[in-house]
């Protein structure tokens, strides 16, 4: 398809650093079907843990649940697999309750480096006080079908059983973005994305421009960084727009059978009112503020406060700021219904999950 302009947006896929076992024995965390395999890897390992005969190591094994990655989504889906078991299985299974353990792992030095360190503390309290262990400065070796394997913090390598390991370690380049950089060998020279300009035109390419994950910029990969260099895109397309309409009205005006002097002026205008289009603002990004919600009904945020510095908050209050954060993020009225509505079903009814309703049914 031939086109005037280009927005390359593809996103990024899993990291696995190619690590043995990664991609073969582990749940990643990006599209919905990964959620929906891990759900299902989760609630196989309960029913297994579940089955009559099963030994003691084996249950220890099954419910052992290993997070690989301490950023945001390892730190809210370590939480979240806790309010799970807290909310709906301890009542379904009370005999497996005890035996579930949470591990999130993490090779550098404290999870959530991106946030300031009383909210770092606060979150390692938390995840202490909901027993989910968290291993710092610990690089994962190999998982295999039942284990992984850790070099731990002192270099020794540790096999530890587990029932589920999911990767949430970050991004790469898909090879479609890899292949598109390849051929602009000179200009694209950045391991990490595309390199675009301050208007986010790909550099070497002008009709094309990049945004998301798939670029290299000095923003974090992001949501809400995607999301602004969309909305930026739009006006940019807009005014663009505008200044070929104004190219053809003048096209036009140099046609008509007017007087010279008339002429003149028109063109004039026009000419001056398609500069001021050519004029492309940079793209200019304004962080509203990081969250993350952390198990318990708490969550952490660190929020820009108009120019002097950060506003540290994280607990329960926070946690209600982050659910009308994430609404006030929805598209249109029906979605934040729908969204609030199901949040309540949960808290009312619990979390419905089909292969539970089939077992208690
Ligand atoms: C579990 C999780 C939680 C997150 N939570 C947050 C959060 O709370 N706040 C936040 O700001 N960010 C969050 N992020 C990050 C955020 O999701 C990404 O930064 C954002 O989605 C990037 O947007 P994007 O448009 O660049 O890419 P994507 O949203 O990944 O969209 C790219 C799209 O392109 C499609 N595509 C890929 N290849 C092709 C192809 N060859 N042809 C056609 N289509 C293709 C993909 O299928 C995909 O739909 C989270 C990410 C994850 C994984």
């Amino acid at each position: 398809m031939k086109y005037d302009y280009l927005v390359y947006a593809v996103g990024a896929e899993t990291q696995t650093f190619n690590i043995p076992g990664v991609r073969e024995h582990s749940c990643f965390m990006k599209e919905l079907d990964d959620a929906e395999k891990m759900q299902r890897r989760f609630i196989d390992c309960l029913e297994s843990a579940a089955f009559p005969g099963q030994s003691k190591e084996e249950i220890d094994r099954l419910l052992h649940m290993v997070v690989v990655g301490g950023g945001p989504t390892g730190v809210e889906l370590s939480g979240e697999l806790h309010d799970f078991l807290e909310d709906d299985l301890r009542s379904w299974y009370p005999e497996l309750a005890d035996h579930i353990r949470i591990t999130l792992v993490e090779a550098l030095p404290s999870v959530l480096p991106m946030f300031s360190k009383q909210l770092i503390d606060y979150t390692e309290s938390t995840f202490k006080e909901a027993k989910i262990d968290i291993l710092t400065k610990t690089m994962v070796k190999e998982i295999k079908e039942k284990a992984v394997v850790l070099q731990m913090p002192d270099k020794t390598i540790a096999e530890v059983p587990c029932g589920m390991v999911v990767w949430a370690a970050g991004n790469t380049l898909r090879q479609v973005t890899r292949d598109l950089m390849a051929k602009l060998p000179e200009q694209q020279t950045n391991r990490r994305g595309i390199t675009v300009d301050e208007s986010l035109r790909m550099k070497g390419a002008n009709g094309i421009f990049a945004i998301g994950d798939c670029t290299a910029t000095s923003y974090a990969p992001t949501a809400q960084v995607a999301a602004q260099e969309g909305s930026y895109l739009g006006r940019i397309f807009k005014q663009l727009a505008k200044r070929d309409a104004l190219v053809e009205q003048l096209a036009e005006v140099k046609t008509l059978p007017d007087s010279e002097v008339e002429k003149k002026t028109k063109v004039e205008t026009l000419e001056s009112q398609i500069a001021k289009t050519e004029k492309i603002r940079p793209f200019k990004y304004s962080h509203q503020g990081s969250l993350a919600y952390i198990g318990s009904d708490k969550a952490i945020a660190d929020l820009p406060f108009f120019q002097s510095g950060n506003i540290a908050t994280a607990g329960v209050a926070t946690y209600l700021f982050w659910r009308s954060a994430y609404l006030s993020k929805l598209f249109s009225l029906r979605n934040r219904a729908l969204v609030a509505t199901d949040w309540i079903k949960v808290k009312v009814f619990g979390r419905s999950v089909l292969s539970m309703l089939r077992l208690i049914s």
